[in-house]
């Protein structure tokens, strides 16, 4: 089967932002250009065999991002990777969540074909936008035949799912993948592969959802938030959030997961009167490693963010 088609997907963020002035790179409004306007703005690439079709799934600046835009994209998705002829698919995001949807489609769809984030940390509007070469370097990779699972490009450099995090706030190459490295580099429109394409024990999508169509509605997702560890940190935000019914924590703990005493404590009462609970790190780079004793779970390498997607999906599970 010649796969002869590459979806592009739109959901807002910087990429599809404006400004009043070329020169301004901070005072735009994300998420106002349309995604059929941000590809024909693409310049046609020679030898590019697939037929591009695009498609406006949301348009929001991803800050804002929620579970309903979740639900609609990882369907949109889904529907198109049921046509055999889609070779991949792009999603133009926000930078500030990527990493988050990244994590959450790549989790519950486990694609065994490309899935491609991109995203801008420039508007449109911007003097030398990088949105347009972002695209490009994600359509590169959505074309490319041994490329499978959720990837985000961004400053030409490829990133896996469960590795991505933004780590800058301004540069343009403001994604990271720490220890693991990036999957490989898009150069000049090729793939220079410096690891081999994510597969991973721990991507297992929920048994709950056997069919992405029917995601139930955001309204009775888990509720799973995040605390910090921290100095002087306390008690009282975790009591209160049981109080009001959280389902799930993860905590972000100091260095090797380490936590507060104060908030350990409250968080092993939180445990005991059964909410779930998770221990990640506050650090960009390692991961928790478990040790003889420990009461609170780890987050298996995962960030606090992608550990409440993690725990949310596993809450789901056990419904
Ligand atoms: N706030 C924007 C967003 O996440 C930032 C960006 O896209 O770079 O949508």
């Amino acid at each position: 089967m010649t796969r002869k088609k590459i979806v592009i997907l739109g959901t807002g963020g910087t990429i599809a932002g404006t400004a009043a002035h070329a020169s301004d790179n901070l005072g735009y409004t994300a998420a106002q250009v349309g995604i059929d306007q941000l590809v024909a703005g693409l310049p046609t690439v020679a030898g590019q065999a697939c037929e591009w079709i695009s498609e406006q799934v949301a348009q929001i600046d991803s800050k804002d991002m929620d579970f309903g835009v979740w639900r609609v994209l990882a369907q949109r998705v889904d529907h198109w990777l049921t046509q055999p002829d889609v070779q991949g698919i792009v999603i133009t995001h926000g930078t500030d969540t990527l990493e988050e949807t990244a994590w959450f489609l790549q989790t519950v769809l486990e694609p065994d074909r490309p899935v491609v984030l991109t995203c801008a940390m420039r508007p449109a509007t911007a003097l030398a936008p990088d949105g347009p070469q972002n695209m490009l370097d994600a359509v590169a990779v959505a074309s490319h035949g041994g490329a499978h699972g959720v990837v985000a490009v961004c400053a030409g450099v490829i990133h896996s799912a469960r590795d991505v995090q933004k780590v800058h706030t301004y540069r343009l190459d403001a994604f990271s993948s720490a220890d693991a490295g990036p999957i490989g580099y898009v150069e000049e429109g090729s793939l220079r592969l410096m690891r081999d394409w994510p597969r991973d024990s721990v991507d297992k999508a929920p048994s709950a959802i056997k069919n992405i169509a029917d995601l139930p509605d955001p309204a009775s997702w888990p509720r799973v938030e995040i605390v910090m560890s921290h100095a002087g940190a306390g008690a009282g935000g975790v009591r209160a959030l049981v109080a009001d019914g959280v389902q799930g924590l993860v905590v972000a703990g100091t260095g090797n997961g380490t936590l507060h005493h104060a908030l350990e404590a409250a968080l092993l009462q939180a445990q005991a009167s059964g909410v779930r609970v998770v221990r990640a790190t506050r650090c960009l780079e390692g991961r928790v490693l478990p040790k003889h004793g420990d009461v609170i779970p780890h987050s298996q390498g995962l960030s606090p963010v992608k550990a409440r997607v993690a725990l949310m999906l596993a809450l789901m599970d056990a419904a």
